[in-house]
């Protein structure tokens, strides 16, 4: 088979490209090896985490804020195994949604491992049997597996990555999280609400730490209240699977050797990009020592007709990264000019409050001394926040100090997932912090404390503190 366009991996990165390559008029095939399309994201990353993190935040209210509500119940109990049967529904809804998209575009499927044979052409293996296709472009979108440490191999019993942690069959009584970033929040937050004794061990000062500072300032008081324990400034020296339990060491700041037991414990440090049985080397590519395949500005690798885009590449690894990357090449292809703005991708974690960002960071600011001036408004001040108790939080605006262009949109707070879209915006379109700050916003809504920021960062007149 003869194809113009054929991307191999389909998760968001490869599925959107795809879906943009058949849309441009391309004859268009996309290679996975698993039964289900969707990736990391679909399958054992974004929506089962969201799931997951939307259940147990119903569990949590209706522990601790449903009596004042008004809203009596007996004492609720957390069903994990209901919780994980729901989040494999709506896992399989949103695969089979793909799969679905792949065959109303006309774009073929092929399951199995696709290799290179050479720049052009693709082995496809599924066990089942091997076949081969051709292809003008290659689309490579094979993303990454989570990381792990030399002396914390994941075994994926007692010390897991995120994608068993999706996956447990009982609640841990102890439950240790290494590294207090995105996945370490969510998670810890999970278990965290259904009642584990949940410990973050961070390597750094802060948790979140390539956020503004603020935020994990913020989300270590609130996520502290759902009774996580932090151990920051931990290095960890050796994770110990001992059956029933793991033993954890760390070194503190002073040099102690600090000793942690667990149920299980979460490796979540990062992820590496995954090009395992491509066969870069016959299509003559190699990956860099970060184990990303290098590409210039227009997603090409050092191969005239092979592009590469998402985790597999530099930058985030998020989803909607990811996508506007797929995007493009297809436009590219196409001969279209598009462009990504890679400053203006916002980063989200889903924890309860939800944190927000798109732009600079302050400490980035600083260090690149560039002068600006910075809003602020809580969301205990914001009536909105007060009807739906959800009064942890704040919006933190940073503006260019000479034009007043918004530079920064730092939110945590309830519904900042969807806040974030106004900063994107107004970043978009080079908005002054004075210009949304003068645009109407409906009252009462947790918006509001973006349009007071803006105001606070325009000329210290936030009106509502
Ligand atoms: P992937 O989604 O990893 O897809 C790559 C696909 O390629 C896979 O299906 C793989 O099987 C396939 N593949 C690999 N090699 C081959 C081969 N040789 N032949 C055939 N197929 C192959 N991001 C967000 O933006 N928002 C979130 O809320 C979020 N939550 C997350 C939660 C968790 C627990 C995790 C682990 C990640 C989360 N992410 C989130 C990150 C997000 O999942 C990734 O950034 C995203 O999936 C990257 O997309 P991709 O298309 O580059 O690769
Ligand atoms: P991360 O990079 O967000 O966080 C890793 C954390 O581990 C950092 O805080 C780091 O300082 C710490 N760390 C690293 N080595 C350590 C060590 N030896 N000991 C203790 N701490 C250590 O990575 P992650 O949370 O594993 O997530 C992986 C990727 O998946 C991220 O790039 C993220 O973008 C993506 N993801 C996104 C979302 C989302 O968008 N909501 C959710 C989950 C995952």
């Amino acid at each position: 088979m003869q194809y113009d366009v054929t991307i191999i991996g389909s998760g968001p990165g490869g599925y959107v490209a795809a879906i943009r390559s058949a849309q441009l008029g391309f004859k268009t095939a996309i290679i996975e090896k698993y039964d289900t399309l969707g990736g990391t994201c679909l399958n054992v990353g974004c929506i089962p985490s969201k799931a997951m993190l939307d259940s147990t935040e119903h569990f949590h209210n209706a522990e601790t804020t449903f009596g004042e509500h008004g809203i009596k119940i007996n004492k609720p109990k957390a069903d994990l195994g209901q919780m994980i049967k729901r989040k494999a529904d709506v896992v399989k809804q949103t695969c089979d949604g793909v799969e679905y998209l792949m065959k109303k575009n006309k774009i073929d499927v092929h399951h199995g491992v696709g290799s290179f044979v050479d720049k052009n052409t693709i082995r496809i293996s599924s066990g089942k049997e091997n076949k081969e296709i051709t292809s003008k472009y290659v689309i490579i979108a094979t993303g990454s597996k989570p990381a792990d440490l030399p002396f914390a191999k994941i075994d994926k019993k007692r010390i897991i990555s995120s994608t068993e942690a999706l996956e447990l069959k009982e609640i841990p009584k102890n439950f240790v999280v290494i590294g207090g970033g995105v996945i370490g929040m969510e998670l810890g937050s999970v278990y965290a609400r259904i009642g584990s004794n949940v410990t973050v061990i961070e390597y750094m000062d802060r948790i979140i730490p390539t956020m503004d500072s603020t935020m994990g300032k913020e989300l270590m008081k609130a996520t502290k209240k759902l009774g996580i324990d932090f151990k920051l400034s931990h290095k960890v020296t050796s994770v110990e699977n001992k059956g029933k339990e793991v033993l954890i060491k760390a070194e503190d700041k002073k040099g102690n050797t600090v000793d942690f037991k667990a149920d299980y414990c979460l490796v979540a440090i990062g992820r590496k990009p995954y090009t395992e049985g491509l066969g870069l080397e016959n299509a003559g590519l190699k990956t860099n020592d970060r184990g990303q395949i290098e590409v210039d500005e227009h997603l090409k690798t050092s191969v005239d007709n092979i592009y590469a885009i998402g985790d597999v590449i530099r930058g985030a690894m998020l989803a909607h990264k990811a996508e506007e990357e797929g995007v493009l090449v297809a436009e590219q292809l196409a001969g279209q000019k598009p462009h990504i703005h890679y400053k203006l991708i916002p980063g989200v974690v889903y924890t309860w409050p939800e944190v927000a960002s798109v732009g600079y960071t302050e400490e980035e600011l600083k260090e690149e001394g560039r002068p600006y001036k910075s809003g602020s408004f809580p969301f205990k001040a914001l009536g909105r926040a007060r009807a739906s108790m959800d009064t942890d939080g704040v919006v933190k605006v940073l503006a260019d100090k000479e034009t007043d262009e918004i530079l920064g949109m730092h939110i945590i707070g309830a519904r900042a997932a969807d806040m974030i879209a106004a900063g994107v915006t107004a970043m978009e379109y080079r908005a002054s912090a004075e210009d949304v700050a003068r645009m109407s916003h409906a009252h009462p809504t947790y918006m509001e404390a973006v349009k007071e920021a803006c105001l606070a960062a325009t000329e210290n007149r936030a009106m509502h503190v």
